[in-house]
């Protein structure tokens, strides 16, 4: 077998574990929303409202100010 098809192999399986490390760890809290205090239709227009991952707007419900 070449290297030009056993490094793509490599590739796809460490994409592979990554993957599955990432689902095992899920926590099913993983979108910033969950924790925003603007989580809802008045107070967010964003179109990534309630799955955002990434939000400059993002404030917890736990911060006071
Ligand atoms: S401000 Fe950002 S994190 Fe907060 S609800 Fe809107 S989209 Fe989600």
């Amino acid at each position: 077998m070449s290297i030009e098809i056993i490094i793509p192999i490599i590739c796809a399986a460490v994409a592979a574990a990554i993957t599955l490390l990432a689902a095992w760890r899920w926590q099913g809290d993983r979108y910033l929303c969950d924790t925003c205090r603007f989580n809802d239709p008045e107070s967010c227009l964003k179109v990534e409202r309630p799955q955002a991952i990434i939000c400059k707007a993002y404030r917890s419900v736990d911060e006071q100010h």
